[in-house]
C-alpha cells in the first residue's frame, strides 16, 4: 500500500479536504484505485453527536457510518463507498485501546499513549486501507490519508507520531507527505508572505515528519520568487511546491494539480511511473467548464433550520448542483430561516417574515431538508402548505416529508393539532411517531441508520419512474421517528399516496401526490448517493424524462 498524508497548517478551513480528494481524483485519472481515511482528532466516537451549527452536516455511509462531511467529498470526488472505519477519530482509537486494556490484552503492561494508543492508529490505518472502496476485488493502490485539525494542535499529536513511525516502517517510495498551508497577501504592497508556512512546516519537522510536497492556498497564482523561498526555506524542491490559487468551483482543484505535473511528481515520489497512465479529465474539464458558462437559474427555495452554516446541509447542495449541471441551469438556492415564515414572526420580525414569504414565493421549487428538533417546523409546514396548494415543485427529506404528512394531515384531514411527537408529546393526533426500536436512553449511533431497501409499491409512481421504472431503491437513511402506521389508511383515503414501504410493508418511506406536478417526500435521504456524473433521479425530477425522450 502507497500512502499519501495530507496535513495542514496555519490555519483551519483551507480547504484541505478538498486538496486531498482531489489529489486522489488525479491519481485515479492516472489509471491508480484510489481509497481515502480521515482522521478526525476529536474525542467524540463518531459525528452523530454534533451539532450541524458548529461542524456542518453529519454525513451518513450505506453502513450507517455518521462521520465528517468531508468523506462526502471522498465519495463524490473518488465515486467510491467508504466504511465507517475510514473515518478515525481520537474517541474510537481509544475506546478499542481501553475496550482491549478491560479483556486483559495488555495484562501485566502499563497502558500508555506510546505505543499502545500510537500502534492501535497505525494497526487501523493499515487495515482500513485494504478494504476495497470502489466495487472492484482487491486493496487499493494508494491510500489518501487526510489529518484533520492543524499541525500543532495538542489533540492531534498522537496521530502525528503515529504516522511519523508509519512512513518510518513502510519505507520512503511508499509514503508521501503533502502540507497544505497558507500564503497571505498583506497591506499595500501586496507581498505573498511565507513565514506562517515557514513556521508551520518548522513545526511538522520538529514532530519527526517533512514535506515531500507544499500545497499552497492563496488568492492569486503564487509568484516564482515566493516558490523560489518556500523552497529554500521550507526543504521542499520548487517542482513540489504546488500552488491552490482560487478557482471559480471546488472541480477546477483536481485540474489545476495536473496543470502543475502534481501527478508526476507524487507518482515518482511513490515509485508508481511504471503502472501509471496518463492523467484522464476530460470529465472534470467538462463539468467544471459547463458550470463557469451556466447562464440559465433556477431558483430554488431551502427552508430549514440550519441556514447560517450552509456547510450544515453540504451535501443536499452538492446534489442539487449535480442535477443543475445535467439540465445546464445555475442553481440559485435561496436560504429560508423556516422560523422567519411563521405568524410569530410576522409580529416579532415584519421585516424578515416578508423577505422569507417574498423568496418563498418567487422560487420555483422548494426543497425542505432533514433536521431535528421543534425550532422552524411551523414555518416548514407553512411552506409544505405553499407548495401543495399553489402546485409548486416540492421535495421534502426526512424530516421534509414528515412535515408534508403533518401538514397534509392538519389542512385535509382536518385534524389541526397533528404532529409528531418529537415537536409535541401530548398531539391528539400523532401522525409522525418514535419508531419502537430507538433507544431513549442513548443518542449515539441508535437512529434508523443507513442503506435500507425502500419497497416502491407503485411502479406507476413519479419516483419509481424517476429511478427508472424501479420496485425498489436502496437509498441512506437517518431518522428516530416514522409516519405513525395507523394513519396510513386515512391519508391514503384522502389522497395522499404511499408509494413506498419498507422490509415490513409496513414503515412509509415515499409519499407523493397525484394532481400535483412534482409533490414527493422520501423518508431517506438521496443527497448522500449523489454524484457529479450520476445526479441523484428524486433531484433531478422530472427533467429526467425529457433527457430520456
Ligand atoms: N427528526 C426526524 C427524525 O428523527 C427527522 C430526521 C432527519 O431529517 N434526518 O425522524
Amino acid at each position: 500500500m502507497k500512502y499519501v498524508l495530507v496535513t495542514g497548517g496555519v490555519v483551519s478551513g483551507l480547504g484541505k479536504g478538498v486538496t486531498a480528494s482531489s489529489i486522489g481524483v488525479v491519481l485515479e485519472a492516472c489509471g491508480l484505485r484510489v481509497t481515502s481515511i480521515k482522521i478526525d482528532p476529536y474525542l467524540n466516537t463518531d459525528a452523530g453527536t454534533m451539532s450541524p451549527f458548529e461542524h456542518g452536516e453529519v454525513f451518513v455511509l450505506d453502513d450507517g457510518g455518521e462521520v465528517d462531511l468531508d468523506l462526502g467529498n471522498y465519495e463524490r470526488f473518488l465515486d467510491v463507498t467508504l466504511t465507517k472505519d475510514n473515518n478515525i477519530t481520537t474517541g474510537k482509537i481509544y475506546q478499542s485501546v481501553l475496550d482491549k486494556e478491560r479483556k486483559g490484552d495488555y495484562l501485566g503492561k502499563t497502558v500508555q499513549v506510546v505505543p499502545h494508543i500510537t500502534d492501535a492508529i497505525k494497526d487501523w490505518i493499515e487495515s482500513v486501507s485494504l478494504i476495497p472502496v470502489d466495487g472492484k476485488e482487491g486493496q487499493a493502490d494508494v491510500c489518501v490519508i487526510e489529518l484533520g485539525g492543524t499541525v500543532g494542535d495538542i489533540e492531534s499529536m498522537p496521530f502525528i507520531e503515529a504516522l511519523r513511525q508509519l512512513s518510518f516502517s513502510v519505507g520512503q517510495e511508499n509514503f508521501c507527505l503533502i502540507h497544505v498551508s497558507l500564503i497571505p497577501v498583506l497591506g499595500v504592497v501586496g507581498e505573498q508572505k511565507t513565514k506562517p508556512t515557514q513556521h508551520s512546516v518548522r513545526e511538522l519537522r520538529a514532530l519527526g515528519l517533512t514535506p515531500h510536497f507544499l500545497a499552497c492556498r492563496s488568492a492569486q497564482p503564487l509568484l516564482e520568487a515566493t516558490k523560489a523561498k518556500l523552497s529554500q526555506f521550507c526543504h521542499v524542491p520548487a517542482a513540489n511546491i504546488l500552488n491552490i490559487h482560487d478557482v471559480p468551483n471546488i472541480w477546477h482543484v483536481p485540474l489545476l494539480l495536473r496543470n502543475q505535473n502534481a501527478h508526476h511528481s507524487i507518482l515518482k515520489q511513490l515509485n508508481l511511473t511504471s503502472v501509471a497512465t496518463a492523467p484522464d479529465l476530460d470529465s472534470w474539464t467538462k463539468m467544471a467548464e459547463t458550470f463557469d458558462n451556466l447562464t440559465d437559474h433556477v431558483k430554488i427555495a431551502m427552508v430549514g433550520k440550519y441556514i447560517g452554516l450552509t456547510d450544515s446541509y453540504l451535501s443536499v447542495v452538492k446534489a442539487l448542483l449535480h442535477a443543475c449541471i445535467a439540465c445546464s441551469l445555475k442553481p440559485q438556492i435561496e436560504w429560508i430561516a423556516a422560523s422567519d415564515l411563521e405568524d410569530e414572526s410576522e409580529k416579532s420580525t415584519p421585516e424578515a417574515h416578508a423577505a422569507a414569504w417574498k423568496i418563498l414565493k418567487s422560487a420555483e421549487c422548494v426543497l425542505v431538508p432533514g433536521g431535528f428538533g421543534d425550532r422552524g417546523v411551523s414555518g416548514m409546514v407553512l411552506a409544505a402548505k405553499y407548495a401543495r396548494e399553489n402546485k409548486v415543485p416540492y421535495l421534502g427529506i426526512c424530516l421534509g416529508m414528515q412535515i408534508a404528512v403533518i401538514e397534509f394531515a392538519r389542512s385535509v384531514l382536518g385534524l389541526e393539532r397533528a404532529n409528531s411527537t418529537e415537536f409535541d408529546a401530548q398531539t391528539p393526533d400523532p401522525v409522525v411517531i418514535f419508531m419502537p426500536e430507538g433507544s431513549r436512553t442513548h443518542m449515539g449511533s441508535t437512529m434508523r441508520l443507513g442503506s435500507r431497501r425502500t419497497h416502491l409499491e407503485s411502479r406507476d409512481s413519479l419516483t419509481s419512474k424517476l429511478y427508472g421504472d424501479v420496485c425498489y431503491v436502496d437509498e441512506r437513511h437517518r431518522h428516530r421517528y416514522e409516519v405513525n402506521p395507523e394513519v396510513s389508511q386515512v391519508l391514503e383515503e384522502a389522497g395522499l399516496r404511499l408509494v413506498g414501504k419498507d422490509d415490513t410493508g409496513k414503515r412509509i418511506e415515499v409519499i407523493e401526490l397525484h394532481d400535483h406536478p412534482f409533490y414527493v417526500g422520501v423518508q431517506f435521504h438521496p443527497e448522500f448517493k449523489s454524484r457529479p456524473t450520476r445526479p441523484s433521479p428524486l433531484f433531478l425530477g422530472k427533467s429526467l424524462f425529457s433527457f430520456q425522450n
